[in-house]
């Protein structure tokens, strides 16, 4: 059997060597590192792709954030509404830029952010949610955009997880994740289910002088060379990475198939444990599961990733302290925000190996391990 791991890059490379070899040493070739062609053939493919009218790249998903909350004309002292059961850097850019991040607790189901929690967590100074389609699975835009209407709220979406996840409106309506809040950012970050070889990212939206807005300030806050309007940055796409991710692109749906049947197959071995709650799959959207997260009731989650180590089995736990509970936030105070299912999934959620290379041998050595560990370790 094939060493076991989280995310096998090795492999998806292998499968498709000739063509990323090829694109790659195009753009060594053409020496066009910045700005060549591929940046603008790849994102004009996202953009059909994922349906957004615009879709604007930039240097990785944490600059997407950022370089979202800075189009939009966020002051300091605006609040931003968000998880705190998410990766760091949705949280981080909140307040990197002065704003200041307002935690709400997730729905237990889905892992994302409660839509319930976020009315209640409105006030006068509300500027924007940040909704994370977190582990793949869609949070309820429907929900969040009508409250957002009824505020008048910006929307970012932060698709990093999420990339080609199908959301299903009631009235029949189907959006990509991203593309549905006023702007969705992602990650190409090399384990995303889109990712490249290093580091990249992008923004969506739908609204053209937001578009304009976003290019600018990724771009210096230049409106004409040398001309700079507003305080921006430098976040690029490195024309290689869009070569790559031009290649990628062709591969996605058959990638997010292979996740979905990486997660059917976990689903049938552990059904019926009471020990284990698999991930919800809401009929509201098409979960794409760049994580493969369960929930362990009166098992010792730290105990399993141990054992599961010794027999070569990585896990993880994203994330085992919540953005509300960082030392990074203290100064707001955060932790005495009371966000208890939060808390309580934070202790219990353990996310096992997910890619688009797993082999059934190694999928049953897996959910073998995991329930051999269940019967034995069963405390409550
Ligand atoms: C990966 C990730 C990001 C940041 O992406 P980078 O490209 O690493 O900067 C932001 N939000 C979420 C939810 C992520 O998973």
């Amino acid at each position: 059997m094939r060493p076991i791991q989280m995310v096998d890059l090795k492999l998806q490379y292998q499968k498709i060597k000739p063509q990323i070899d090829e694109a790659v040493l195009q753009v060594v070739e053409s020496c066009a590192f910045i700005n060549g062609p591929q940046v603008q053939s790849f994102t004009t493919k996202l953009s059909e792709y994922t349906g957004s009218k615009h879709v604007i790249p930039c240097a990785n998903g944490t600059d997407a954030l950022q370089i979202a909350m800075m189009a939009l004309g966020l002051q300091e002292g605006d609040e931003v509404i968000t998880p705190s059961f998410t990766y760091i850097a949705t949280t981080e850019v909140i307040a990197l830029l002065k704003l200041t991040p307002v935690f709400v607790d997730v729905d237990a189901q889905t892992f994302c952010i409660n839509p319930a929690d976020i009315e209640r967590a409105i006030t006068p100074k509300t500027k924007a949610i940040v909704p994370v389609h977190l582990y793949g699975q869609a949070a309820n835009m429907e929900e969040i955009m009508k409250i957002a209407e009824a505020h008048k709220l910006y929307v970012i979406e932060d698709n990093a997880q999420a990339i080609g996840c199908d959301y299903y409106f009631s009235n029949g309506t189907v959006k990509k994740t991203g593309s549905i809040g006023t702007i969705g950012t992602t990650s190409f970050f090399p384990s995303k289910n889109l990712g490249c070889f290093g580091d990249g990212g992008a923004m969506m939206t739908e609204d053209d002088s937001l578009a304009d807005q976003l290019k600018m300030v990724a771009n210096h806050g230049q409106s004409k060379r040398y001309y700079h309007d507003v305080v921006g940055c430098n976040s690029r796409l490195d024309t290689i990475q869009a070569a790559v991710l031009e290649v990628k692109l062709e591969h996605l749906d058959e990638y997010i198939a292979a996740r979905r049947a990486v997660a059917d197959y976990y689903d049938a071995a552990f059904a019926g444990h009471s020990e284990i709650t698999t991930p919800f799959r809401s009929s509201s959207c098409k979960h794409v599961f760049h994580q493969y997260t369960l929930i362990l009731n009166g098992v010792d989650r730290n105990k399993l990733h141990d054992y599961l180590a010794e027999h070569k089995i990585p896990s993880m736990i994203y994330y085992p302290v919540p953005a509300h509970r960082q030392k990074m936030f203290s100064h707001f105070n955060s932790s005495s925000t009371e966000l208890p299912v939060t808390d309580w999934l934070t202790e219990r959620v353990i996310s096992l190996p997910m890619h688009t290379e797993m082999e059934q041998e190694q999928l049953q050595f897996i959910t073998d391990k995991v329930l051999e560990f269940i019967t034995l370790n069963h405390t409550v």
